[in-house]
């Protein structure tokens, strides 16, 4: 019976945490395992924006200390260079990208030589934006993802899409189809 109850807390818990996102959303809460992706769709300018803990993006949140580590690092970041590698812009849309910008202190080697030692035990997250400009927004309907088969540490993906219709606020797993839908 105690388990029961115990269960049946976790519940509202959990029910009140995913109430409480939106307005907790601009701080990006650091959790091992999720992302946030944020998707503005503004005119015919396409802006993704990727907040996320290193956890999920390599699986550790220190600078790379083994050479499987270095090449974890080296090869999240050479994705996260290379956007078509992580979000399938359909191409009716004609969406080219403008500019990037990849900021992972931790996984970047040039802060590496800069920071005397690595401060074990704290957290480190990855912010990553994209901007594209679209010849036909209107073409945009969805966005299918491919950051989960390329992070391996990432399970859990919370996308907020702004576009023409609005608002909306979709959650995706791995293991399911990851896609953002546009409404329209
Ligand atoms: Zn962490």
């Amino acid at each position: 019976m105690n388990m029961t109850s115990g269960t049946l807390r976790a519940g509202v818990v959990a029910l009140m945490t995913v109430a409480t996102v939106p307005a907790m959303a601009q701080g990006h809460a650091h959790v091992h395992g999720q992302a946030q992706l944020e998707v503005v769709l503004d005119g015919a300018e396409l802006q993704l924006t990727l907040t996320s803990p290193l956890d999920s993006i390599v699986g550790f949140e220190h600078k790379p200390r083994t050479a499987a580590q270095r090449q974890a690092a080296e090869r999240a970041l050479r994705t996260l260079v290379d956007p078509p590698q992580l979000f399938l812009v359909p191409a009716a849309a004609g969406c080219t990208l403008q500019d990037q910008a990849i900021e992972a202190p931790v996984l970047q080697p040039e802060a590496a030589n800069t920071k005397p030692h690595d401060h074990a035990g704290e957290h480190a997250d990855l912010e990553a934006t994209w901007r594209f400009r679209c010849t036909a927004p209107d073409r945009l309907d969805r966005l299918p993802l491919k950051l989960f088969d390329r992070f391996a540490t990432m399970k859990r993906l919370e996308v907020r899409v702004a576009g023409p219709a609005g608002q909306g606020r979709q959650l995706l797993r791995r293991g399911a189809p990851a896609e953002v839908q546009f409404r329209r």
